[in-house]
Parts: structure tokens; C-alpha cells; sequence
């Protein structure tokens, strides 16, 4: 049974409330890298309170699940952005990423328009990455949609 039922992406600002209201600070299990600055170590990042507690469980699942050396060739501590108060690309209708409940993960590897025969996280060892969230409802437009497979929200299509 999943953990929660997100609101579709229409019933997001019912939900979620305005872009730019709702954050709160995640600690993450494990440290992470800016994906554009991969100098730069954080440890936190700015999440909707909503979904952050769903989001620490999975992330403590991921390092569990493949250890600190195997996440970072996956790219899983590459930091590609959550909260960010704009539309989805190619459209009016808000980002899921202006609710801050959607999180970019490896974006150098995983280009937008890339289908699986290109994107990182589209191969068969990242499969788990994927159920871990999906066992707590959130949606990958990779796995449903094949594109944009940096992207994990906790919204459903
Ligand atoms: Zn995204």
C-alpha cells in the first residue's frame, strides 16, 4: 500500500498551496553535490513540507539500497533542483517544481528529451531507484512517459 496519494498535477495548488509557500529544510541521508557546481557539498535542500518526510524515506532507502560508491556512478547525488517557481517547459501550466514537490536528479546525464536509449537513469541498474519512489507514490515521467528522466514528483499525471 503506498504511503500516500499525491493530488494529481492539476490539484496541486489546492494541495500544495501557492508556488513559494509550504517549504521546509530536508536533511539529507546522504550528502549531495549541485549538479551545476559539483564542488559545492549540501547536505539540505528546500522541499514542500508535504512530501519532505516521503522524500527523506526514500532517499534513506536509496543509500541502503546501493551504497554511497554505487549512487554516485548512478548519479543520485547529483542535485538538479527542487523548488523553482516557473512553467513546465514548452507550457503555461506551472512546473510541478513551483509546488516544490518535484526533484531533478544527474540533469547532464539525463537531458530532457533523452528516451531510454540515451538517459543514465533509464538503465536497468536504476530500476530500483525508481520503485523506491514509486513505493511511496511518486511518479517518474521516465518511467511513465519516457523523457525528462532526471525528474521525480510527488504529484500524480
Ligand atoms: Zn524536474
Amino acid at each position: 500500500m503506498l504511503a500516500t496519494t499525491w493530488p494529481r498535477q492539476r490539484e496541486c495548488v489546492a494541495f500544495y498551496g501557492k508556488p513559494g509557500t509550504g517549504h521546509t529544510l530536508l536533511d539529507l541521508p546522504y550528502p549531495m553535490r549541485l549538479a551545476w557546481d559539483p564542488h559545492v557539498t549540501i547536505r539540505r535542500i528546500t522541499i514542500h513540507r508535504k512530501c519532505a518526510d516521503s522524500a527523506r524515506r526514500v532517499l534513506e532507502c536509496v543509500r541502503d539500497h546501493y551504497g554511497m560508491e554505487k549512487l554516485r556512478d548512478l548519479g543520485l547525488d547529483l542535485f538538479g533542483g527542487c523548488y523553482n517557481n516557473r512553467p513546465m517547459r514548452g507550457g503555461t501550466a506551472l512546473s510541478m517544481h513551483a509546488y516544490a514537490c518535484a526533484i531533478d536528479f544527474d540533469p547532464a546525464r539525463n537531458l530532457l528529451k533523452w528516451n531510454h536509449t540515451k538517459a543514465r537513469l533509464a538503465k536497468p541498474d536504476a530500476v530500483r531507484f525508481w520503485e523506491l519512489w514509486e513505493e511511496e507514490g511518486w511518479v517518474s515521467l521516465g518511467r511513465c512517459r519516457d523523457f525528462d528522466w532526471m525528474h521525480v514528483q510527488a504529484a500524480r499525471l
